[in-house]
């Protein structure tokens, strides 16, 4: 569903992606992992067609949801409608919105004005927002990074089962190599010199064993 060739962004002098080759097949569940500063919001930017200024090709199929690492929510509109923004059934997008926030941990949010939201729980409206949608592709920028343990593991749950449902074509970016380990079927780690120094493949059962994950832990975070 992405298929990225010698993909180069510059800002300026700088090559922040160079000579980047993605793959990502329909259905395949990608984690992404590298440094802070590596590229790895930039790639997402790119695929979802919000960065056209760059060299390589670049093809991504059918449509395409965005949870950003820093949520976009509308502070004008309230909760509800940030979460079914775009979409076009008012009746019933009240009701679609409200089971999203319930899936999130967001019940009776609804109503809200977004300033009065918590840093996690902003998120998780972006991340109901990017989920309603039903994408093929899914472009996830480290979703749960202000998330309590528990709630975090609830949103993976949550992510999961709805690959599960839809297999939309997920590309996860984190920093949290358990996370990566536990959800992905393919864990890529984009290096300083903006290209993908490493590449583990995951094609093992659900749930992971976790003397599987071990070997590829240990590997990652030499
Ligand atoms: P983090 O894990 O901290 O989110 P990241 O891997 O997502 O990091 P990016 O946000 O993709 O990193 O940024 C990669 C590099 O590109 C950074 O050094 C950043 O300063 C630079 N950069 C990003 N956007 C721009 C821009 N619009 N203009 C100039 N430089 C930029
Ligand atoms: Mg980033």
């Amino acid at each position: 569903i992405v298929q990225v060739e010698g993909l180069t962004k510059r800002f300026g002098q700088r090559s922040v992606l160079s000579s980047l080759d993605v793959r990502i097949g329909h259905g395949e569940f990608v984690a992404l992992l590298g440094r802070s500063g590596s590229g790895k919001s930039t790639l997402l930017r790119v695929l979802a067609g919000l960065d056209t200024e760059v060299e390589g090709s670049v093809r991504v199929e059918g449509t395409v949801s965005v949870a950003f690492q820093q949520p976009r929510i509308l502070p004008w509109r309230r909760v509800w409608r940030n979460v079914v923004l775009g979409l076009r059934d008012q009746g019933r997008d009240r009701s679609l919105a409200e089971r999203a926030l319930a899936e999130v941990r967001l019940d009776g949010h609804a109503d809200a004005w977004p300033r009065t939201l918590s840093g996690g729980e902003a998120q998780r409206v972006s991340l109901a927002r990017a989920l309603v949608r039903e994408p093929d592709l899914l472009l996830l920028d480290e979703p749960f990074g202000a998330l309590d343990a528990l709630t975090r593991l609830a949103m993976h749950r949550l992510v999961e089962q709805l690959w599960r449902e839809h297999r939309p074509g997920v590309l996860l970016v984190t920093h949290d190599v358990d996370e990566a380990l536990q959800l992905a079927d393919r864990v890529l780690v984009l290096g300083q010199e903006g290209r993908i120094v490493s590449e583990y493949p995951l094609a093992l059962a659900r749930p992971r064993r976790i003397d599987d994950q071990l070997g590829v832990r240990a590997e990652i975070l030499n």
